[in-house]
């Protein structure tokens, strides 16, 4: 049960009750019963690895065992064919018992240097801007602290800022909004162009002001929700030397995250980039795959319109809960029917391309 919840609120699109979360796994394995007969996936449970190496770029871990969450990432990457993955923090605020931010894995993470990597922040820098969105402050002491933690963690050894959100519906996380271009997400791209690292950002698309949609539950998120993509169009532009990765394409709950959305923002923002995440559990409003498990022909137009600009980031939780389906499976069957110069790019070069020095070294070694 609490797995269950758990399953479906990380993907911070629920409502994080365990009624709904229910309703939803009955409703789900119909949608996977239909799935399954139309897709033919091969019987057998084996998983099915990438066709070429990729860089899992968005993958989370179990904070109360560190350790082992290390050893199943590590055990999993020869299972996959991946080369690398990287852990991300979920985005969190100081409200919330039980918040954590990198340093609880860092030291197990820096054990395995070109295999393992993460970003940082979620539960700090995040928590720093919800607090300053509550308060109305983001003066120049709030930026003073900001700036003194962002350069903390990468002093520490993270090679990122993430997973940051502008707006978050409830899960394991509470629901948090934030406009991107906040004073403190603004400082945020100067930082992450300064020291030449990616920022990435979970944010459901709210093209217009809207009402929550009718399958969410208000409280705990919020009744109304705020257009946020002129915000997040600023951001980007505010300093165009940071590289801003937008997570969770295929994990749409508002429905707004379409291909013509995401082209347009590809087009006019050469600093945006897109993760590749098809969660079989939780299908977003606007799913890359169609019930036969095939690419729908637009996105892979989009794909392959830019294919610099995507990267793979299921985000699998390590371990892997036993009682859902892998993310990271379903994206490799996404990721598997690109073209293989497309898959090169997707997979590992544009991830050696986002994270500049601290990774590409180590990816030039994987095999394409
Ligand atoms: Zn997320
Ligand atoms: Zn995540």
């Amino acid at each position: 049960m609490k797995r269950q919840a758990r399953t479906f609120v990380e993907n911070g699109g629920g409502p994080g009750i365990a009624v709904i979360a229910l309703v939803l796994v009955s409703h789900v394995s119909l949608a996977r019963q239909a799935y399954s007969q139309a897709a033919k996936k091969p019987s057998t449970t084996e998983p099915v690895p990438a066709l070429t190496p990729f860089v899992e770029e968005h993958a989370h871990f179990d904070e109360k065992d560190p350790a082992g969450a290390v050893r199943a990432a590590m055990a999993a990457l020869g299972r996959e064919n991946a080369a690398m993955i990287l852990f991300q923090i979920s985005p969190d605020t100081f409200e919330h018992p039980g918040r954590y931010d990198s340093e609880i894995i860092l030291a197990e993470v820096k054990k395995h240097p070109g295999k393992l990597a993460m970003t940082g922040g979620g539960g700090s820098l995040n928590a720093m801007i919800m607090q300053s969105v509550a308060t109305g402050d983001a003066g120049p002491e709030v930026q003073k602290k900001f700036k003194a933690r962002a350069e903390e963690l990468l002093r520490e050894g993270v090679i990122g800022f993430g997973e940051m959100t502008a707006e978050h519906f409830d899960g394991f996380t509470p629901y948090q909004t934030a406009p991107p271009d906040h004073p403190l997400y603004l400082l945020l791209a100067d930082l992450a162009a300064e020291h030449d690292v990616p920022i990435d950002i979970h944010m459901e698309a709210v093209p217009q002001d809207m009402a929550l949609p009718p399958d969410l539950k208000s409280p705990p998120n919020a009744a109304r929700l705020h257009a946020n993509i002129a915000s997040f169009e600023r951001f980007l532009s505010h300093n165009p030397r940071a590289r801003v990765i937008w997570a969770h394409l295929g994990s749409d709950f508002t429905g707004f995250r379409t291909v013509d959305l995401d082209r347009r923002l590809l087009l006019a923002h050469p600093n945006l980039y897109m993760e590749i995440k098809t969660d079989p559990d939780a299908h977003g409003k606007t799913y890359p795959l169609g019930f036969d498990g095939k690419i729908k022909a637009e996105w892979l137009k989009l794909f392959m319109d830019f294919p610099d600009r995507f990267v793979i980031g299921s985000d699998q939780h390590y371990p892997e809960p036993k009682d859902a389906d892998k993310r990271w499976q379903e994206t490799i069957l996404l990721f598997n029917q690109l073209p293989a110069d497309v898959r090169k790019k997707i997979g590992t070069e544009n991830v050696a391309h986002i994270y500049g020095s601290s990774l590409a070294p180590f990816l030039r070694a994987a095999k394409n």
